[in-house]
């Protein structure tokens, strides 16, 4: 059981630190992947035994939000510091990590910022809705675990974090480029309500046990930014998963 529990979080650990496509890293390959047939989401369980649980996992993500039950959830502690940070085009997404970036506080426990990354369409829906974009925040605690903040945002006014972060991003997969200076913290919403609930890795292998929070607030960015983003990635989502029973809170 100890060596299991070690074997995820190692797993857990390449998949954040690096690309997303290191999954296959036990066998020296990484079995690729996409968001198109024949290697599309319908299929990823099926492209290597690392990924079954794309198939064959019951507490799957994204999830399409709704019945979500008001709770007196504790409101999401965060922390942030300004500093340098990488831009990496790793082939599925543009991630962005910062080391020392700060951290959250969750009733679980405390968590390190490890990277951002971006999906478009979004990858959460609330109440059926699909939004144009979305961020996920990955943090990660000592034994590996990961708690994952979710953003949504609409095409509306320019957003000033976002654009040295869109004009970094190389168009080459493996591509990499530096900011002098980035501070997270200003992407967030006054407002920081949020939905929760447990799911997965959004890619594979899909691994589960990821704490999902999902703020409610919406964020805008400008019709030419999300241009900018899917003129390098058209559309990069996993379609929603089924519930299984799962329940989801709102609060904080
Ligand atoms: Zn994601």
């Amino acid at each position: 059981m100890i060596m299991k529990k070690q074997l995820l979080a190692s797993a857990l650990a390449l998949i954040v630190s690096g690309a997303c496509n290191t999954a296959g890293a036990t066998t020296g390959k990484p079995v690729d992947w996409s968001y198109t047939a024949p290697i599309g989401a319908e299929n990823w369980g099926g492209l290597s035994s690392e990924y079954e649980g794309c198939t064959s996992g019951q507490a799957q993500s994204p999830i399409d939000i709704r019945d979500a039950v008001e709770t007196e959830i504790a409101p999401l502690a965060f922390t942030f510091q300004a500093g340098p940070a990488a831009i990496l085009n790793n082939g599925h997404t543009i991630q962005v990590s910062s080391s020392a970036a700060g951290g959250i506080t969750l009733p679980s426990g405390k968590y390190a910022f490890v990277q951002m990354h971006f999906h478009t369409p979004s990858e959460e829906k609330i109440m059926g809705r699909t939004y144009p974009l979305n961020a996920h925040l990955v943090y990660r605690n000592t034994a590996g675990e990961l708690a994952v903040v979710a953003l949504l945002f609409e095409e509306g006014t320019h957003n000033p974090t976002l654009e040295p972060i869109l004009a970094a991003m190389p168009d080459n997969a493996g591509g990499m480029e530096t900011l002098k200076t980035l501070n997270i913290a200003n992407l967030l919403p006054s407002n920081r309500r949020y939905y929760s609930y447990a799911g997965s890795l959004t890619t594979p292998p899909c691994t589960e046990g990821v704490r999902w929070h999902v703020l409610s607030s919406v964020l805008q960015l400008s019709t030419t930014q999300l241009q900018a983003f899917k003129a390098l990635y058209p559309m990069n989502a996993r379609p929603v998963q089924p519930l299984n029973g799962r329940s989801i809170q709102v609060g904080g």
